[in-house]
């Protein structure tokens, strides 16, 4: 049980350095497994979407596009079918709690942990400010939803590839 002893790394087993801890809160009962896993699918970067036509980067503030350009030919537009959503490449169970106090769960989630995906499925994802903004975050969260469960999960990071810009 990797997320056991907070603050103590199990180092062989634990995350690497692409990888981070994640609350996931799901209604209480059977389902809560199946029903994190529908709310994940949204951020998953193996996520089979339709194809779709985004702007090709080449084209320029004049509007035209490069009519050299090896990636849309000179249409301006390119065919991609990555999820644009994405925010890991795998993602991990590790614990349940289907009670649990709130100072119990917001001190981990103070810790280790960078999201906590909400049972509406919003992604809550740590940002650049202070650890206390995010322990405010997170216990805010986290008592608004008392009565669910929530189960954590170790994703790995998708890798940063042109779909992670803001192109
Ligand atoms: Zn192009």
């Amino acid at each position: 049980m990797v997320l056991a002893g907070r603050g103590e790394r199990a180092e062989t087993r634990g995350p690497g350095a692409g990888a981070f801890v994640g609350l996931v809160l799901v209604h209480s009962g059977p389902d809560g497994a199946g029903e994190a896993a529908r709310l994940l699918s949204w951020y998953d970067a193996r996520a089979r979407i339709a194809p779709r036509e985004v702007p090709c980067g080449c084209r320029r503030e004049d509007g035209h596009a490069d009519p050299r350009c090896p990636h849309c030919g000179g249409s301006g537009h390119r065919t991609v079918m990555e999820n644009p959503d994405a925010k890991f490449a795998s993602a991990r169970p590790v614990k349940r709690w289907q009670d649990w106090s709130l100072s119990e769960l917001a001190d981990l989630a103070a810790g280790r942990c960078r999201v906590i995906v909400t049972p509406d499925g919003e992604w809550h994802e740590r940002g650049h400010g202070s650890d206390e903004q995010w322990r405010a975050q997170a216990r805010d969260l986290l008592a608004d939803h008392a009565h669910f469960a929530a189960i954590a999960y170790e994703f790995t990071s998708p890798d940063d590839g042109e779909n992670g810009g803001m192109a």
